[in-house]
């Protein structure tokens, strides 16, 4: 392959505390944290908006935040929480104890709110692009936006990119994929529909399609899919509905889970474009299913396909600590927790429609705790990871991947920055006790005497 030598001299723009890559949930949990623990904290964010997946990825649904199947046992609180209720206050979303529910657009608004309540200095339309590494510590952040490439010396850098973008680039080792062959989940557009009649579409999921189909998995809606198929009116990318979002403050709108892109890797930017492309033709191709097969959708229209393609799975650090899913199903109990996940372990299949063989349902009350060790990256002493890229297996990601986990991972990494920076400590030196005093104080949910009872807004 040809290749080039070039240099250039950049200029350093700021020297903050903390300077976090990626606004999505990881991103928002540590800037809120560091920031309202008193630090400087920049934010790089490469699309228009706070919330990752959350916004940007078209989502509006966050879960769980209960144990598993128990909505009266809070488990996450918290920034989570907090944003949560701000949303529901402000008449943009609902907050059922589990899961949080709400209308994209204004989620990011409340998410800028709180940034810059906070004093979070945060650059939209930049990209991170690589690193400066001496020591083991990184020295400088380049980042790359119509300015041009500039520098950032930060003191402490947490990289929320989903992908290890920074970690990566700094070395960090790291792995992709399954075992066996490296395949990782497949890529989704999320897209929403308006002109649904809700009630109709309910009517028939939940009363009229089990008598019909003779099948009670109406949250699937298998036999649907297949009868479509077998007319030839619908392509084999999906077998099953893998959510449809709906927020009662929208109530003629579904938000869309089931486009599905295989095969590819969302750290290739050819990959990112194919399947932002592939699954906007699947999302106009599934509406024109809807309209034929289910009834209150016949008038329904694609109104917006997410800015930012649904990544469920790219690299995983190499940490301090690597979370098993054997870890999850024991309920193991750390003394580093941060707080706690309780999803089922949802692994979409890697090379075809519906879900992997790997996934795995939980009894009621299930939750696992969560160490700190996971976020560190081995060998860097100034850098931290949170959200979908921390250290762990790929079946145990079906689990970890959900946004709550994310958020408090975010907000455990900002108060640890923080402390790291007022002992003059490294990541991996932090006092374990006092960060998770900081965090109760925050509101999160650390350990097994902090679980309470769901208490509405
Ligand atoms: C289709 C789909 C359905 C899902 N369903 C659910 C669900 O029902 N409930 C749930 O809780 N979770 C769900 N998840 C999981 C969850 O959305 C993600 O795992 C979670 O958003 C990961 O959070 P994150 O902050 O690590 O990454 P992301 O949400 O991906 O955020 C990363 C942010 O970093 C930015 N960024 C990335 N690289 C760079 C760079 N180089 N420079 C600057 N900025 C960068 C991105 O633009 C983005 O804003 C789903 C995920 C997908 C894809």
């Amino acid at each position: 392959m040809e290749s080039i030598d070039f240099s250039e001299r950049i200029e350093v723009i700021g020297s903050p505390d903390v300077m976090v890559i990626g606004a999505g949930p990881a991103g928002i949990g540590a800037a809120l944290s560091a920031a309202r623990l008193g630090k400087e904290v920049v934010v790089i964010e490469q699309t228009n908006a706070i919330g990752g997946i959350a916004t940007s990825g078209l989502h509006g649904h966050i879960c769980t935040y209960s144990s598993w199947s128990n909505p009266k046992e809070q488990v996450v609180g918290g920034i989570c929480r907090e944003f949560a209720d701000r949303v529901e206050a402000r008449g943009f979303g609902v907050f059922s104890g589990s899961s949080f529910d709400f209308e994209v657009e204004g989620f990011k608004l409340v998410l800028e709110e709180m940034f810059n309540e906070a004093g979070i200095k945060t650059y939209y339309y930049t990209q991170f692009s690589d690193v400066v590494v001496e020591n083991e510590t990184v020295k400088a952040v380049i980042i790359q936006s119509k300015n041009g490439r500039q520098a950032f010396t930060p003191r402490m850098v947490i990289d929320c990119s989903g992908d290890a973008d920074v970690a990566a680039r700094a070395g960090v080792p790291f792995e992709q994929g399954r075992d066996n062959d490296g395949s990782t989940q497949p890529m989704t557009l999320m897209f929403q529909l308006g002109g649904v009649d809700v009630e109709r579409v309910s009517q028939f999921r939940f009363h009229e399609y089990p008598e019909k189909y003779n099948d009670h998995n109406t949250y699937k809606m298998h036999a649907l899919w297949k009868e479509a198929q077998d007319n030839g009116n619908m392509e084999p990318f999906q077998s099953g509905i893998m959510g449809w979002w709906y927020t009662p403050t929208r109530p003629d709108q579904l938000g869309i889970n089931f486009t599905h892109i295989f095969g590819l890797d969302s750290t290739r930017v050819e990959d990112l474009t194919y399947a932002t492309m592939e699954g906007r033709r699947q999302a106009y191709h599934s509406a024109e299913v809807y309209r034929k097969y289910v009834p209150g959708m016949e008038n329904c229209w694609v109104s917006h396909c997410a800015a930012l393609i649904g990544t469920r799975e790219s690299r995983r650090i190499k940490g301090l600590y690597k979370i098993t899913e054997q870890d999850l199903m024991a309920e193991k109990e750390f003394e580093d927790s941060i707080g706690y996940g309780s999803f089922f372990i949802d692994i979409h299949n890697c090379t075809g429609a519906g879900m992997d063989s790997g996934t795995w349902y939980p009894p009621q009350g299930f939750k696992y705790q969560i160490p700190y060790r996971a976020l560190v990256p081995v060998n860097m002493n100034n850098l931290l990871v949170a959200g979908r890229c921390i250290s762990c297996t790929h079946t145990a990601l079906g689990s970890l991947r959900v946004m709550p986990q994310c958020v408090l991972e975010g907000e455990a990494c900002g108060a640890a920055a923080a402390q790291a920076i007022d002992d003059g400590a490294g990541v991996a030196e932090v006092s374990i006790p006092r960060l998770q005093q900081t965090l109760r104080d925050q509101g999160a949910i650390v350990s097994a005497g902090d679980i309470k009872a769901y208490q509405p807004r």
